[in-house]
């Protein structure tokens, strides 16, 4: 067995994340404190969240609101009934010692997120290889320990500076939730679609912004492994440094590798914390692992317990939006797309938004499908442009993809179009009159190229009678080339079988 095969087949990867969710509010978890990103240097500081001595806490009810929308986004229970409590340790960016969390009564209790496996169905796509689409996008559901409120800590500045390090405090007392998935992760491609389901839901309860380079979304992961059949888990071990979700997956990668090729060696894996390294592309040991009782957990005694009344929390549900499991399933019903791409679309909700956009300008949803994510996507990439900043407006879009659907011009031609739209502005009316792209579809004219073609042509033919049907091919292609591509090419082919079909009896 090569390395790769014992990994695979001898052992099996348990992974559990922890995400950490900046949410978006104007202001600080138990401060007035603003959260603007980017401020001057300790500009948004206050005593409360530089923890001098006797300042008091209260809890921002933006923070709670935006932290319980999330949980029944989540499907979490949600009792109603919390608790606030000190996690003590020290570090020089948690001025007060301790951080303010939850431990054993969070505002959100056990929940589950529902991921659609991606990963794989990209896989069989690239191969070419079509599953029944029902297939494709396999969904799966993962669990949710819980999510819990709590403050974040300020920011250490290492970097640039000579004598010694900097702190900021203007992130400390920013509002987090913490969402503990279950170990029920058993891939790395899995943790990936676990983590782009769950910055979806997110973006649509437009509670973050989600942002992984400025740290509003941050996730560590804990990874272990198993021998297949054994139901108890290994000792796990909690990577931290991860920027993207693709390092995610890197990291996880990686510790699974080391960890079955140290248990194949005989020796043991130890809990324990470790930085992932993405110019090396490993993890390196940070610290043995802490257990929860080194953190000496006890109630804040400046927030006492309190409930929530179950008609605040039913208000938020019934308010809440439309999230991106109903929209697919509503793109799949609605539009005729296959699961796959209705998940495409929906996953960046600015997508989905340009997708219903065009959709309501009349445009054929399955067009719209295929170019927004093909065509349109490619030159966006290429010029480095959000859908959002797209110079091709769905409106526009919608009237190039009504000129194919209405036989004024041919996909081919299309795929030329929409370039010169993009880098013009211009509408595809105004590109393909100027241009005289518009489709030949004159049936008189198509049989004269066609004649010209088949004069022009003697070998085609002849091949074409003596049965090698590949020949029509290369002569629709001959008569495509003498009208630049603009005869219907449909007509073109029912044309050229006709003539030669009579051509082969002649001769017969
Ligand atoms: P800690 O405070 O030690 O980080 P948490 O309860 O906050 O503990 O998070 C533990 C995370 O580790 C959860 O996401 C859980 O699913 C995961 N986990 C627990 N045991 C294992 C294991 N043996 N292998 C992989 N992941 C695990
Ligand atoms: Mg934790
Ligand atoms: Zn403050």
């Amino acid at each position: 067995m090569t390395n790769d095969e014992v990994r695979t087949t001898k052992y099996e990867p348990v992974i559990g994340l922890e995400v950490h969710c900046q949410l978006l509010t104007k202001t600080k978890l138990f401060c007035g404190c603003e959260t603007k990103f980017g401020a001057e240097p300790n500009s948004h500081t206050c005593p409360v969240c530089l923890g001098w001595p006797g300042s008091l806490p209260v809890l921002n009810e933006e923070a709670l609101r935006l932290g319980i929308k999330i949980g029944l986004a989540l499907n979490c229970e949600i009792s109603g009934r919390l608790k606030f409590d000190r996690k003590n340790y020290f570090y020089p960016d948690l001025p007060k010692a301790y951080q303010i969390s939850q431990y054993d009564m969070p505002v959100n209790g056990k929940g589950w997120i529902e991921i659609e496996q991606r990963a794989e169905s990209r896989e069989q796509r690239e191969n070419q290889n079509p599953m029944p689409s029902a297939l494709c996008s396999m969904a799966k559901r993962v669990g949710i320990t819980r999510a819990h409120l709590e403050e974040d800590a300020g920011k250490l500045l290492h970097e640039g500076i000579k004598d010694g390090s900097l702190v900021d405090y203007n992130r400390a007392g920013t509002p987090l939730l913490e969402i503990v998935s279950e170990p029920d992760i058993r891939s790395a491609e899995e943790a990936y679609d676990y983590l782009t389901s769950l910055k979806a839901i997110l973006e649509y309860l437009e509670v973050s912004d989600c942002n992984m380079e400025e740290g509003s979304l941050r996730c560590d992961a804990n990874v272990s492994v198993r021998p297949v059949g054994q139901e108890k888990f290994g000792t796990r071990t909690e990577i931290k440094n991860l920027n993207s979700f693709k390092a995610v997956q890197k990291a996880i990668e990686y510790e699974i590798k080391r960890q079955v090729e140290m248990i194949e060696a005989g020796e043991k894996v130890s809990q324990e914390t470790r930085l992932w390294n993405d110019d090396t592309g490993k993890t390196a040991l940070m610290r043995s692992k802490e257990q929860a009782h080194d953190y000496r957990y006890f109630p804040e005694p400046d927030l006492v317990p309190f409930s929530i009344a179950q008609e605040f929390i039913e208000g938020l549900r019934k308010n809440l939006p439309e999230l991106p499991q109903a929209r697919t399933n509503r793109f799949t019903k609605d539009f005729g797309l296959s699961p796959y791409d209705a998940a495409v679309l929906v996953q960046e909700k600015k997508l989905g938004d340009y997708f219903e956009a065009c959709v309501k300008e009349k445009a054929n949803s399955k067009l719209a499908s295929n170019w927004i994510q093909s065509e349109l996507l490619a030159l966006l990439n290429t010029a480095k442009k959000t859908i959002e900043e797209s110079p091709v407006t769905p409106q526009a879009l919608a009237g190039l993809l009504r000129l194919i659907d209405n036989n004024t011009i041919s996909g081919k031609i299309a795929k030329d179009v929409l370039p010169l739209m993009f880098e013009t502005g211009k509408s595809a009316d105004a590109i393909v009159k100027e241009k005289g792209l518009e489709q030949v579809t004159d049936t008189k004219l198509i049989e004269e190229i066609a004649d010209k073609v088949i004069a022009a042509n003697p070998k085609s033919v002849a091949d074409f009678k003596s049965g090698k049907t590949t020949a029509l091919g290369f002569l629709v292609g001959q008569l495509m080339k003498e009208t630049k591509g603009k005869a219907n090419p449909k007509l073109a082919n029912e044309i050229l079988s006709k003539k030669l079909a009579s051509l082969k009896k002649i001769s017969k």
